[in-house]
This record gives structure tokens, C-alpha cells and sequence, in this order.
């Protein structure tokens, strides 16, 4: 907004004083404008979301898998949106478990898109896109999905051991637990409707369920047709499933990273992800992700993290197995391996596109004497930085 557009929101707000707009409207205005009068002030930006306006920046850790969860039918579903984890603004999440036979009903979601990465036990999904392209897929430990928003989606538990998978939202405050689910819709619906719509009698349907059921339990299915006849699917040009545990590592000193972006899994446009393993005493060195927050979910081992948030605002938190963290757009961080077993952490952005500038990069990039004249350090030690990014730096120093 320039300065003349700013006079005119004010001249609105000042027609408020008679009434017609709030006076807090007006007061804002009027402080908008006088803040663009300065000479040399910034542009103004918008408000830090409240959990990080303060003075210390509060803790980017929550004990997602602690808690108690939706339990039921033979699932098991606990996340964390911005009411349990206030600073998760952008990136809401969520851990559930299926027993086999066990579905996690039809449903879409109308403000979210859904990315998920099993960890153990194998379930099938089924998926419909708008233009009328289906699939019917199973996943395995390693495999990844992205439902975009309001694709029409079920996930139901198969083979013989629960099936446990983390569901990543690109909106921290949308609830897995406030889906628009199909028991839910078709047990608030006159039989006449779905008679109509269906081509059965409307008392067929005198005992389907009239509330949300969320988990249903069933019989496990059998194995998909490996040869399925000509012309019965109608997959389109874009899979909903990707296999990230086939990816080859990416391989560091101190451990490794296998990512999935929106290059590698097209349809996967809002989020991107992948599972990293740092070595005892291993550091992900500091970086920040210019076009997207990260949102975590440590698997196994230990980790503490360290998020800088300006202003000397510094805040370190400890992980461990189920423990979800969260990082916003921006912030810079760093994540030691303090356990004597590998820390694995799944990570998860944002955006299709992966975006980062390493600490140590950065340096590499600028003329030593400018990094002289910063750290008062002679140019001698300055020479023996890295050249390029370290990523992972191992134990040892
Ligand atoms: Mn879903
Ligand atoms: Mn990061």
C-alpha cells in the first residue's frame, strides 16, 4: 500500500468517527499513515502471530504422541493443530494408527491438503480428483501421499499389524477431527435425496449410521488385482503415491536426507518433505528455509534444537521419539544428535518447492575481509571455513 492509498483508508476511517466504521479502524489508520510518514520507515509488515511477539520466543516442541487422541473402532488418532501447539500457525499435523480391517472413513478436506508418510504396517487408500481420474493404492513403510485440498480420500489398515502414519495439513489450523466425512454428511440427509441420487429405495437406508462413525471397522480386503483388466481404471497423469524410502540417500559426514519435492512427485504441490538421519553427535548445521516453516516428527533417538528468532531471541528444546517441532518461515535453527542411537526425524514443508540457506554456505559465498570486518577474525581463520555447504557436520570437531 503506498501512502496515497494509505490517506485514502484514512479518509474512510475518519468518516467512522461519525459512525460509519469502527474507531479502532480509525485509530489504526491513523497510525498507518503516520508510521508511512517517517522518513526512511520500513514497509509495514504484518503482526507476529502471538506465540512469537513476545520478548522470548516460547518452545517449538510438543509431545503430540502423549497424548491421549481419538480412540476408537480400532484407531487411534492424535494431532496437533494451533490450539495444542499455538506456534504451528502454517503446518498443522497429526499420528494415527489403524488397526487392519480398520478405515479411516471417506472424507475430503475443505482447507487443507494432506501429505503422509508411513512408518510402519501397510494400509490401502483410495482417492477421486475432480476430473473424475481414481486410484486405489496400498503403501508400505517409506511410501508418501498428497490428497490436494478436497480430493476425496479413505485409508484403511490391511496386511496382519496396525499400520501407523503421520498426516502433515498445510494449515495449522485445520483438525483432522473436522473432516467432511460421508457418514456424517449422508446420515444428515432425507433418505428421499439419497434414493434419488442412489436409484434404491429410500428405506435402504433406515440404518446407516446418523453420525459421524470416522473410524470404521471392517474385514481386511484382499489383495489388489495385479493384472486389472483393460480399461477399468481411470488413473490420471498424476499419481497420488510416492515412494520415498526407494530415494538414494543424500550422504554427509554426520548422516543423511531423502527428500521429496514437487520436481520428484508432481501432483505433491504444497508440501514437501523427508526423513533425515543424524549420526550420534552429528549437527544439522544452522540454516533457515526462505519460502517455507518445517514442521517434525522425531521417529527415533534424540534431538535438541536451536531456533534464533531475532531480536537475541534464542530458544532450545529437547526431542525425543513422538515429540512433533516446529520451525516458523524464516527462523533460523540448528539440530545436534544428542542420544548414543541415530536420531531419524521426518520433516515436512510448507511448500512443493525445498528452499534453504545454510550458515555455512552463506559464509563461503562473501569475501573474507567483509567476514573479517564482522567477527573481528583474522582472515587466516576465515580461509579455513568451508567452501560449500557442510549440511550434516559429523561428531567430531
Ligand atoms: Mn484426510
Ligand atoms: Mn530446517
Amino acid at each position: 500500500m503506498n501512502s496515497i492509498s494509505r490517506r485514502n483508508v484514512l479518509g474512510t476511517a475518519a468518516l467512522g468517527a461519525g459512525g460509519l466504521v469502527m474507531p479502532a479502524m480509525a485509530r489504526a489508520a491513523e497510525r498507518n499513515l503516520q508510521l508511512a510518514q517517517l522518513p526512511g520507515s520500513p514497509p509495514l509488515a504484518e503482526p507476529a502471530p502471538p506465540a512469537l511477539a513476545g520478548t522470548e520466543l516460547p518452545s517449538f516442541r510438543f509431545a503430540m504422541e502423549a497424548q491421549q487422541g481419538k480412540i476408537g473402532n480400532g484407531g487411534i488418532g492424535k494431532e496437533a493443530t494451533v490450539v495444542e501447539f499455538p506456534v504451528s500457525q502454517d503446518i498443522a499435523g497429526v499420528s494415527m494408527r489403524l488397526d487392519p480391517g480398520t478405515a479411516r472413513e471417506l472424507h475430503w478436506h475443505a482447507t487443507a491438503a494432506e501429505w503422509a508418510y508411513v512408518i510402519s504396517g501397510r494400509c490401502r487408500v483410495s482417492v477421486l480428483d475432480p476430473q473424475g481420474h481414481s486410484e486405489i493404492l496400498d503403501f508400505g513403510p517409506g511410501d508418501v501421499w498428497y490428497f490436494p485440498r478436497g480430493h476425496g480420500h479413505s485409508i484403511q489398515g490391511i496386511g496382519s499389524t496396525p499400520c501407523h502414519f503421520i498426516l502433515v495439513f498445510d494449515n495449522g489450523y485445520f483438525s483432522e477431527f473436522g473432516t467432511f466425512s460421508i457418514t456424517d454428511w449422508l446420515g444428515h440427509t432425507p433418505p428421499e435425496i439419497l434414493s434419488k441420487t442412489l436409484g434404491v429405495p429410500s428405506d435402504s437406508f433406515s440404518a446407516i449410521p446418523k453420525g459421524e462413525v470416522y473410524f470404521a471397522k471392517g474385514p481386511v480386503p484382499g489383495p489388489l488385482p495385479s493384472d486389472p483388466p483393460a480399461a477399468s481404471e481411470t488413473t490420471g497423469p498424476l499419481t497420488h503415491r510416492y515412494r520415498l524410502e526407494a530415494h538414494k540417500p543424500i550422504e554427509f559426514a554426520g548422516g543423511s536426507i531423502k527428500r521429496v519435492t514437487v520436481m520428484d512427485f508432481p501432483i505433491s504441490t504444497t508440501i514437501c518433505g523427508a526423513t533425515m538421519l543424524l549420526k550420534p553427535g552429528a549437527l544439522r548445521e544452522p540454516h533457515w528455509h526462505p519460502n517455507a516453516a518445517e514442521w517434525q516428527y522425531y521417529i527415533g533417538g534424540r534431538g535438541r534444537m536451536t531456533v534464533f528468532g531475532s531480536h537475541g531471541r534464542i530458544r532450545t528444546d529437547e526431542f525425543e521419539p513422538g515429540d512433533v517441532g516446529y520451525i516458523p518461515q524464516g527462523y533460523g535453527h540448528y539440530i545436534e544428535s544428542i542420544g548414543s542411537q541415530d536420531c531419524e526425524i521426518l520433516l515436512a514443508f510448507n511448500n512443493g518447492n525445498y528452499e534453504e540457506i545454510s550458515l555455512s554456505d552463506w559464509l563461503a559465498s562473501n569475501q573474507p575481509l567483509l567476514l573479517a570486518t564482522h567477527f573481528g577474525l583474522p582472515e587466516s581463520v576465515i580461509a579455513q571455513f568451508p567452501k560449500q555447504s557442510v549440511f550434516i557436520a559429523s561428531g567430531k570437531s
